[in-house]
Formats: structure tokens, sequence, C-alpha cells
């Protein structure tokens, strides 16, 4: 491959979005071509091999659970797989049993479907199930794609609807954790789609892990006959009269394409263009990041007690939304991951438990490499020592821990300051301030692996139309 390769469309990035932008433009009849640093696709959700174990870098549930032979009004799954040519069946994707939110001694736990969690806030707040139903009602349905809607804080609509702040919190955390990208607070529109995404169709998962999503979106690329280059990194996007002229790649070569669609993230990719500076978009970088312990276990938790799919857990009656100030990893807080607990028709290969925190990045980035070290493994100690109070005391059953950081993150994504939601100045419509640069995934405002999918669907029919 040399110096001459041309494209109709080329796509930095082989994560979701990429994979499922280059799908639909193929369909388009476009040439395009993928570009990826890595060695392995899946980017933010990709997996690994570790002490004779392998595990997802990512995945804990995917959202927006669709029943076999759904026959309803358009939701994001099912868009996913007609636009993308895709059978259902090739997901293999396994519904939850439930899952909970944990505030202190206060729990609300949820199905897919709001029923059960109505009939908990029946239980825990009586006076507020009202205006719970009042808020689904007026949620029901997804924003137009593609709007350039300005911020509307979440926090202040919902108080139109609840009274008592504790089901506020309670409400809010999980469609934080799962999808927002401002600090204590998030988007009402990216609140709508969340809430339909996590409470109303809700979670579920490959049995396998995120390798069946990924396997069947490069399966489905390779047929339209599209082009994938791995260990593939673009170092620069030159610019020249407001346009993307090329694509010089980090072993020097030079590729060209009428169109660029970049998932590398809104900042990341500003920095790649020749026309700015290094630093460019400083004000928009990310900051929320966090640190993740995976631990193998002799026994599924389900055998501790432990039934939930997932739980978020919250030490006291009010969620702290942000990056910790004073401190590398925020303990109050945490989401509580077991595969075991969803619904898999039979048992998986190994179990296992996977707890995040909120992390600091600059904290985490500013270790020198023995403190470093030193400090995940005071951080996985820790992080266990407080999920034991919460989940039971699976430490005697461990056989095996890995852990991310902000570092890690960065390493194997790109993305700045290990923020996985990304910038909170989302890119709404794709477009940029060059007319052939579109962003497309995280930056572009949909989140998680649903969300990056629809991200490049939508971005792809915008571009492949014109
Ligand atoms: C720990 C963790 C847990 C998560 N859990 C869940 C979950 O349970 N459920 C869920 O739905 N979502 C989850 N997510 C979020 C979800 O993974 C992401 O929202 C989604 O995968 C983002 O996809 P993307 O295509 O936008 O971006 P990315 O996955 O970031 O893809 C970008 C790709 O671009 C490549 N790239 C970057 N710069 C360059 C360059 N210059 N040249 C070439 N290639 C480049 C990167 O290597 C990467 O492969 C999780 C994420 C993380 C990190």
């Amino acid at each position: 491959m040399g110096s001459s390769s041309h494209f109709d469309v080329a796509i930095i990035g082989a994560g979701m979005s990429g994979l499922a932008a280059g799908i639909r433009l193929a369909h388009f009849g476009k040439k395009v071509c993928i570009l990826e640093r890595h060695s392995v696709w899946g980017g933010l959700n990709s997996f690994y091999k570790k002490g004779g174990h392998h595990f997802d870098t990512g995945l804990h549930a995917m959202t927006n659970w669709l029943e076999p032979g759904y026959r309803g009004p358009r939701v994001p799954l099912q868009r996913i797989y007609r636009q993308l040519r895709l059978s259902p069946e090739l997901f293999q994707l396994e519904k939850q049993g439930h899952s909970q939110v944990i505030f202190g001694d206060v729990r609300l736990r949820f199905e897919n479907g709001l029923e059960r969690l109505a009939s908990e806030i029946a239980r825990e707040f009586p006076a507020e199930v009202d205006g719970f139903l009042r808020l689904a009602g007026d949620l029901e349905g997804y924003p137009e794609a593609n709007q350039d809607v300005p911020f509307e804080s979440t926090r202040d609509r919902l108080e139109g609807y609840i009274k008592e702040p504790l089901l506020r919190e309670m409400l809010l955390a999980p469609l934080l954790w799962y999808g927002s990208a401002h600090e204590d607070d998030v988007d009402f529109e990216q609140f709508q789609i969340l809430f339909n995404s996590i409470y109303r169709e809700g979670f579920c998962r490959p049995r396998e892990g995120v390798k069946t999503i990924i396997f069947a979106l490069v399966r489905r690329y390779a047929e339209t006959g599209g082009e994938l280059r791995r260990n593939t990194g673009v170092s620069r996007l030159l610019v020249r009269d407001g346009v993307v002229t090329a694509i010089e790649l980090d072993d020097g070569a030079v590729v060209t394409a009428s169109q660029v669609l970049s998932s590398a993230g809104l900042v990341e990719t500003m920095r790649l263009r020749s026309d700015q500076p290094k630093d460019a978009v400083r004000e928009h970088e990310g900051q929320l990041a966090f640190t993740e312990a995976i631990h193998v276990l002799k026994r599924p938790m389900r055998e501790l007690g432990f039934d939930a799919a997932i739980t978020f857990y919250n030490r006291g009656p009010r969620f702290t939304w942000r990056s910790p100030e004073d401190r590398l990893v925020d303990l109050d807080s945490s989401v509580i991951c077991v595969p075991d607990n969803f619904a898999h028709e039979s048992p998986l290969a190994e179990h296992r438990l996977r707890v995040t925190h909120l992390a600091h990045n600059q904290r985490w980035f500013s270790l020198g490499a023995e403190e470093y070290e030193a400090e995940k493994a005071r951080m996985v100690g820790a992080s266990m020592s407080v999920t034991a109070g919460v989940a039971g005391d699976f430490r005697p059953h461990v056989t095996y821990t890995d852990a991310f950081t902000p570092r890690t993150v960065t390493k194997y994504t790109g993305h700045i300051n290990g923020a996985i939601y990304g910038s909170p100045h989302k890119q709404k419509t794709g477009r940029t301030d060059l007319g052939n640069l579109f962003v497309i995934g995280t930056d572009q405002g949909m989140l998680g692996i649903v969300g990056a999918m629809l991200s490049g669907v939508a971005v792809a029919n915008t571009v492949g139309s014109g």
C-alpha cells in the first residue's frame, strides 16, 4: 500500500462507530478504508488475554435490549440490525436478571421494562410514583438524531417531576455512570436517550463477551469489500482551503480520501490537523476518568447471595459525578458488574466481578513507574474491601485480578485524559468547520456500544447519501 491510495471515505478508528460507519458507507457503494492504530479492533470496548484469562476491556452491559420478534415502533438496536443488514442472532444477546441502585441503606431494583422500577419507587418513595410515571411518559421515544440542540440541565428538569432529592440522585446515577461526559449533570436530551436505553429497554450481554459484537461487525465489513488496516495510526490530517487534503500515517505513508470520518475524539481529531496548534481546544478536554478492577473468581457471586447484574452503589445520599479533586480514586461510589448474573442460558466458563470507580486523571498520569504500580495495587485492595461490604466477601474466592487506570485507557485508545466519555462538548451533527471532516462515535454525542454504532450509521447516512 503506498502513497497513491485514494478512497471515497477514510475512517479513523475501528471501534464500534468506525466499523458501523464503514459497513453503512459500503452499502452506499463507497470505497472505504478504516485506519486503526492498534493491532485489534474494538477501541474502548475491545478484548485481550492476560494471565491465561480472556478479558473484555470495557463490557459491563449492552443497553437497548430488544425482545426476540419485537414488532413495535422503531428502536435503536432494530435500526442497527436493519441499516447494517445484520441478523439479530449474530450478537447472541441475553438479557439481565435485575440490576439495582443502592444509596446507603435504600435500594431500588430494576429489570428491563419500567414495571419493576415503578413498583420499587412505590415502596420506597410512595409520594413520587405519579411524578415518575409522568416523567416516563414524557420521555417516551427518542429525540431526532444529529440535531444541534443546546445543553439543558437534567438536574433542573427533574425537579419538575420528582420532589425527593434522594430519588432524583438514585435515578440519575446509572445514567450518569453509563453516559455523561458532563461533571455533575447530563444533557436532558441525552438523559432521554439513556432513560429509554437503560430503564425502558434495558441491559443485555453477549454470552461470550464483546468479541461476538466486534467479530460480527468486522465480518460484515469484510463482506462489503471495505478495507481495514490495523497497526496503521493517523499522525496528521493535512488541511488546505477548508478541507482535509491528505492523511499522513505513523509510518510516513500518505492516503487521500474525499471524506474523512474520525472516531478518535473531538479534541484528539483537532490536534491531528495541520492547521491547528498541538494543544488546540484545551477547554473541550473531557475530565471524567475511571479505574476498574476485574476479578476472576472460583465461585459465582450468586453463591455468596449477590444476584444483581449491575449495581450502582453510592455511600451517601448525594451522588458526586466528578473527577475526585484530592484523591486518585473516589471509593464513595462504584459500579459493580457481575456477568454471571445475566440470564445466560448456560453457565459462563469463568466467574467475574468488575468494579469501576471515578478517578482523577492527572494524578494517575503524574505518577512515576514504581509509584504507579504501587498505587494501582493499593486501589485494587481498597476497592475490594469497599465492594466486599456491598456484595459480600468475595475476596477469598479471587484467583486473578487485572486492573486499569486512566493511563491504560489513553495508552490503548488515544483518548486524552483517559476520558472514556470524551469531551463534554459534543458535535451532535457530526460536522466540523472543515467541509469533508466529520466526527463520529463518542464525541458526536452518542455513547456506549449501541450509541457508538448508531452514531456511525447516522453520520454515514449523511455522508453516503450526499
Ligand atoms: C472500561 C469501559 C467500560 C465500558 N463499558 C461499557 C458497557 O458496559 N456498555 C456500553 O455500551 N459501553 C461501554 N463503554 C463505552 C463504549 O465502549 C464506548 O462508548 C464505545 O465503544 C465508543 O466507541 P467509538 O467508536 O466511539 O470510539 P473508540 O472505541 O474510542 O474507537 C476509536 C478508535 O480509534 C482508534 N484511534 C484513535 N486515534 C487514532 C489515530 N490517530 N489513528 C488511528 N486510529 C486511531 C483507537 O485506537 C480506537 O480503536 C465502556 C468503555 C470503557 C472504556
